[in-house]
């Protein structure tokens, strides 16, 4: 079927519906397609997005260090050091770091001396660094490789606190208590860097596209549901637009505010923080704790991510693969969508950043392949080129820009969300 047979069936079947349904802001009230009402709300006017074989610029790979009994944050002796462990964050390490590290610092502080080692340069190694250097400490970070070559350069990313974390049935009460406060303090350190220039943190609505918008869609479902308890559930920032209401090829979209990072700006931007606060970076590996105990840091904080399976026999420790596909960025898309096409059969994610627009994504446990998948570069390219060739053109000058929202969505609405 091409563009114009697609959009003709499809329209004729949701102009149907179209006349029935006005903008919905809760589950209560998901239309009955059928009773004709005026007030169709105009479709946001969103760029379409430029995707084709001839715009892919880069497939990227990154291994996803997760842990069934989720991330470990705790403190252990080796010899005369302290070892403060802040590694296992599954696909929410860009995420959880600034709370995890938060906390990783002030268990530091029981140390009477101001010295402390970081191992790993990625997301939870250089927050745990400012963390450290906000309490006073003199830090080093000894890494095996800096950024852009870290795992959490390879991230999608967004504030996804909960996605690929923990089983359900391997949680404890000690360890969700450590989990509420590492996604509060991350929420809050986020949003603030939202605020400040040259962070690559910023706020962007979010569309998923879908034929039935009481699933998924930023409804904070998936296998992480019961993190937090019900009472905290409140979603205030969804926005179902029905038939006629949106531009994408499926009968609804669900619009949440997203709350992205841009790994590459990011990451450099904090280690440009960490030098400017007098921190020191040295290139090193280390096979065995061993290793570490010439080091003149008395505290040492572990953030070496899947590099923990080696160095600290953590068996448990499995690696999550994921891949993006990259095509040339085009700054008019504002706005992030998944879901699936009527009729297509894969599902699809689209990330509009600055060193290109994202598609993707995968998780293949067990695999430490960093080798592209030919076959999930195809399915996913080709779920996006055929959903950009189904959407609707704008229509009129309206620019949607990046969303501030007006109504800052409460924490418990970024769980569940998958990266
Ligand atoms: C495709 C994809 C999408 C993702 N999307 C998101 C998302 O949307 N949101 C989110 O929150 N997270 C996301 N993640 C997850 C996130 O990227 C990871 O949780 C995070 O990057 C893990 O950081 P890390 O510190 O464990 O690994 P890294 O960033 O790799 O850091 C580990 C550091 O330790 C060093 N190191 C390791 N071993 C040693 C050693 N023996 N000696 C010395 N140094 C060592 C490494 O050189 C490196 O500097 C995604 C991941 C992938 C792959």
């Amino acid at each position: 079927m091409n563009r114009r047979d697609f959009l003709g069936t499809g329209l004729t079947a949701l102009s149907a519906l179209a006349a029935g349904c006005a903008t919905r802001k809760t589950k209560a009230a998901v239309p009955s397609a059928l009773a004709p009402q005026p007030n169709v709300r105009p479709a946001p006017n969103l760029a379409i997005p430029r995707i084709n074989w001839d715009r892919v610029i880069r497939t990227t790979v990154g291994l996803r260090p997760h842990r069934d009994s989720g991330f470990v944050l705790k403190a252990e002796k080796f010899d005369e050091k302290t070892v403060i462990h802040d590694y296992g964050f599954g696909g929410a390490g860009m995420s959880l770091a600034w709370g995890c590290g938060s906390m990783v610092a002030d268990l530091a502080l029981e140390q009477s001396d101001r010295r402390a080692a970081v191992l790993g340069c990625g997301s939870p190694g250089l927050t745990a660094a400012r963390q450290l250097q906000r309490r006073g400490f003199a830090v080093t970070i000894y890494t095996m490789t800096v950024p852009p070559y870290t795992t959490s350069n390879m991230s999608w990313a967004g504030f996804t606190p909960t996605s690929g974390l923990v089983s359900n049935d391997r949680r404890t009460p000690a360890w969700d208590a450590q989990f509420l406060q590492a996604a509060e303090i991350s929420y809050r350190e986020l949003q603030l860097l939202a605020g400040a220039p040259g962070y690559g943190v910023y706020w962007i609505d979010s569309y998923n596209a879908t034929g039935d918008p009481q699933s998924g869609g930023g409804r904070g479902g998936g296998e992480n549901t019961g993190l937090l308890p019900d009472r905290l559930r409140i979603g205030r920032d969804r926005e179902i637009l029905g038939p006629g209401e949106h531009p994408f090829p499926a009968r609804y979209a669900v619009r949440t505010s997203a709350l992205a990072i841009e790994p590459s700006i990011y990451l450099d931007a904090l280690v440009r923080d960490f030098l400017m606060f007098g921190g020191k970076i040295v290139i090193r590996k280390f096979d065995t704790p061993r290793d570490l105990m010439p080091l003149t840091e008395p505290v040492i904080v572990n953030c070496t991510g899947l590099g923990s399976k080696t160095l600290f026999g953590d068996n448990e420790l499995v690696p999550v693969k994921g891949q993006l596909t990259f095509c040339v960025p085009q700054p008019e898309m504002k706005y992030r969508v998944g879901g699936r096409a009527a009729n297509a059969a894969a599902t699809l994610s689209l990330n509009p950043r600055s060193d290109g627009i994202a598609v993707g994504n995968m998780q293949e446990r067990g695999v430490d392949s960093l080798e592209p998948d030919e076959a999930v570069r195809q399915a996913n390219m080709e779920a996006a080129i055929q959903f950009a060739a189904a959407m609707r053109a704008p229509s009129g000058h309206i620019e949607t820009t990046r969303s501030r929202p007006s109504t800052v969505p409460t924490l418990d609405s970024f769980f569940g969300l998958e990266s």
